[in-house]
Parts: C-alpha cells; sequence; structure tokens
C-alpha cells in the first residue's frame, strides 16, 4: 500500500497559483491530479496537464521548461507528449511520483534564484483557465470491470429483485464483479439519448419495445490500472497499489427496467453499456495517502482468505472520500435556480477495497493492463438517505423524491443532469477534490 508521506503532502505548501490556496479549492498544490485536455472549441491536439487551483498545466510545456530535467527516465517525454495518460500509467507509479514532485517543486510558492522565477514566468504564461477548457478521456480504457461493494447497495438492491433472498451467499467471500463495455465510457459532460429496449411490465405475459421508463444513476469510484501484470501472473495484496495509478468519480448510468428483465442469469448488459461518465481528472494513489482509513470487517462477518488479507489493508486500506450527488433539473436550469442534493456518502463504508479488487481480479492470471478501468460499484452507505441511486432512494421506483424546486423524481427525466462530486479532507491538512462528473439525459431517439 502507498501510504508514505513525502514532502509533496506538506500542508505548508503553497502555490504561486494564488486560486490553488483557497480553502474551498479541489486542487491544492498536495492534490495535482492528472488529466487531458484542450482549448474547449479548438481544434488543438489533446494534451496531459495536471489541474491546479482553478488552472491547468500543459505537461508538454512543463517539459520544454525542463521542469522534469532531474527525473532518469527514457520514455518520461515520450509519455509526457501522448495526447493520452496510458503510457505514463505504464511507467509505474515511481515514475509518476518522480513526476509529481517535480510538478510540487516547480509549482510551490518560495522557490529561489533566478533560473526558478524564469520558469514560473514560462509556466505562468502557458496556464490555462480550467473554464475555458475541454476534457478527453485520461486514458484509451482497454477493459472496463465494474464491482459490487457495497454491502449496503448490495443488499438494498437484492430486497428490490429478490425480496426472499437479498443478499447470495458468495457476496462476504468473493468481490462481485462484470466485464462490462469500455466504447460507452466519456468524459464528463456526456449527452445521450435515453436507451431503448425490451422492458417485462408487471404481471405481463410478454416484454414491450421502446425507450426505458427507470433511468438511474449509481454514484461510483473509478480506479485506472497503471503498470499492468503479464497474462498467466497474479498481484499480491500488498503490490497492488503498486498497479492502481489513481480513482476518479463514475457514474454508472442504469436502466432498471432493462436490468430487471435481461440480468439472469448472466448478469447486466444493455441495461448498463449504452453510457458511463467519469471525471476528468485522476487523483493519484499517492495524493490521498494522508485521507486514508483502516479497513474493517464486521467480526461476525467471514473474514477475507488469506490472499485478500494484510496488516496494512487493516490499517490503511480504506480511503475516506466524500461523495454527493446532485441534480439539476431542465426546469431548474431554465429558471437559474441550484441544483439539489439528492445523497451523500463516504467510500471509507466499502465492503471490499481497492487493493483487493486488483488482487481478486488477477488471481486466476488474468492480466490487467495500463488504462484498464474499475468501477466500484455503487457506493451506498449505512443510512437510507445515503443511497448512490435513484432506486434505493425511491424505494424501487414507490416513493417520490421532493428536490428542492418543488419538482418531484423517482427516476430520471428527459434534461436531467446528474452531478457527482468528490473530495477528501482531514483536520490540519488542505481539502483535495476529484473536480464533479457530469452527465445530462436526452430524449429517446424515435423507435
Ligand atoms: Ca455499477
Amino acid at each position: 500500500m502507498t501510504n508514505q508521506l513525502n514532502e509533496t503532502h506538506n500542508p505548508q505548501l503553497r502555490s504561486w497559483i494564488d486560486s490553488a490556496n483557497r480553502a474551498d479549492s479541489d486542487f491544492p498544490i498536495q492534490n495535482l491530479p492528472f488529466g487531458v485536455f484542450r482549448r474547449a472549441g479548438s481544434e488543438e491536439n489533446f494534451r496531459i496537464g495536471v489541474a491546479i487551483g482553478d488552472q491547468i498545466l500543459d505537461l508538454t510545456i512543463a517539459l520544454q521548461c525542463d521542469v522534469f530535467a532531474e527525473i532518469n527516465h527514457a520514455a518520461l517525454s515520450h509519455a509526457l507528449r501522448a495526447p493520452q495518460l496510458n503510457a505514463l500509467m505504464d511507467l509505474g507509479n515511481q515514475v509518476a511520483s518522480q513526476v509529481r514532485l517535480a510538478l510540487s517543486r516547480a509549482l510551490r510558492e518560495g522557490a529561489e534564484g533566478a533560473e526558478r522565477t524564469a520558469t514560473q514566468a514560462q509556466l505562468s504564461a502557458a496556464l490555462l483557465a480550467q473554464s475555458e477548457a475541454e476534457y478527453a478521456l485520461p486514458a484509451q480504457i482497454g477493459d472496463y470491470t465494474d464491482f459490487y461493494t457495497s454491502i449496503h447497495h448490495a443488499t438494498a438492491v437484492g430486497k428490490l429483485f429478490r425480496p426472499d433472498n437479498p443478499l447470495l451467499p458468495n457476496y462476504k467471500w468473493v468481490p462481485i464483479g462484470y466485464h462490462g463495455r469500455s466504447s460507452s465510457i466519456a468524459v464528463s459532460g456526456q449527452k445521450f439519448h435515453r436507451p431503448i429496449g425490451q422492458t417485462m411490465p408487471p404481471n405481463a405475459n410478454s416484454p414491450v419495445f421502446g425507450p426505458a421508463k427507470r433511468m438511474d444513476y449509481e454514484l461510483e469510484v473509478g480506479a485506472f490500472i497503471g503498470q499492468g501484470n503479464a497474462l498467466g501472473s497474479a498481484i499480491d495484496i500488498n503490490e497492488a497499489e503498486q498497479h492502481v495509478f489513481g480513482l476518479c468519480l463514475l457514474n454508472d448510468w442504469s436502466a432498471r427496467d432493462l436490468q430487471a428483465w435481461e440480468y439472469q442469469p448472466l448478469g447486466p448488459f444493455l441495461a448498463k453499456n449504452f453510457a458511463s461518465t467519469i471525471s476528468p481528472w485522476v487523483v493519484t494513489i499517492e495524493a490521498l495517502a494522508p485521507y486514508r482509513k483502516a479497513w474493517q470487517r464486521d467480526e461476525q462477518d467471514p473474514q477475507p482468505l488469506a490472499y485478500l488479507e494484510s496488516p496494512t489493508l487493516r490499517s490503511a486500506g480504506a480511503f475516506d472520500i466524500h461523495l454527493e450527488v446532485w441534480i439539476q433539473t431542465e426546469k431548474m436550469q431554465r429558471e437559474g435556480s441550484a441544483a439539489h442534493r439528492l445523497s451523500r456518502s463516504n467510500f471509507s463504508d466499502s465492503y471490499w477495497t481497492i487493493s483487493q479488487l486488483v488482487t481478486h481480479h488477477t488471481v486466476n492470471g488474468c492480466n490487467l493492463r495500463a488504462g484498464d478501468f474499475l468501477g466500484s460499484g455503487t457506493q451506498s452507505g449505512p443510512l437510507p438517505e445515503e443511497a448512490g441511486s435513484l432506486l434505493e432512494l425511491s424505494q424501487g421506483g414507490k416513493v417520490p423524491m421532493s428536490l428542492s424546486n418543488g419538482e418531484q423524481r423517482i427516476f430520471i427525466e428527459d434534461g436531467d443532469t446528474i452531478i457527482m462530486r468528490g473530495w477528501a479532507e482531514k483536520e490540519g491538512l488542505p481539502r483535495i477534490g476529484f473536480g464533479q462528473v457530469t452527465g445530462t439525459l436526452l430524449t429517446a431517439r424515435s423507435t
């Protein structure tokens, strides 16, 4: 596990970019998340940047300014000039850590010397305001696996789909997951049409064909794989996080009525693969080191098998990440009223950790590759109002949610925008955030 603190975590560090020093910034100098961006509406090539305050530092410019001159790695400059993060991810977390250190030194306040001042002036001139940027997927995602790590979500949804048998007996032994589809994953701002398909209405004898009626979101944390493993090899639990480049936010849009009809016996299919949206910035595991928590398993529950167990997992395996879901309806946007918060939860309530997911995924010899993406599964907390989906909040579509402007929702309506946010904070340390992921449901295409 990557829990070592170093000079990049120092809470006293301030940046010469003023907006990074504001207490409410998601991107202080201790964060430095990686993403892929260009000037909005331009035909520029996408390039790798880090978020700092309300700005983006272009790493191709940082490279020209010799910010990474002390890093002795032949493939680094090629990786940093790429239009996606895969090559940097593939260099491994030790190299990413050196890049982070160099950026921290270049962006911090108080650096002295004429040379540093000159570099600062060059970097300063090359910043792009995040408000003027557009983003692409941080990496080309080869394979996407979605897990199911919140026992609160699994139990609540299980009750709705199988009232007599909510939590299946394998749940507490195996991190449950399925292979998803990467082609329909897009970066924040995704707009997509309400999916069309087969559903089986209650008490009907045959299915109907048409637009899905029970559209939902799923509040998830996503993990990008860094350096992969060879086919046939397994990743040890104590090495697992060395293979995770970082985390982001994921909205795993779900059509509940398609899902209910199609999911047995092989699991999710068309209910899940029409759109999935992720936040543009990838917060590294290293940046999250100060915000870790002990991972616990209830004494009444089965304890993990040996390959999914380790002392560091117990002491600091979990991430204390606050998560929120907001809705902005078309009416709210039209009338200029604020978005409404639907729920909040915390990633540390997860039944399985990121390291256990990586280890379990590879225990049979399955190879992960740089840029592969893992979803945590819907992060619902122990309380009903901490549910990470509308299916749970509306108690299976029975109880409408009242929104702040007087509207009601059971499921997502056409024109609704769903916004997810996440951040970590701890007393005496700066808050580091994930930014946000937004997505909008459009009317179904005509059938
Ligand atoms: Ca999911």
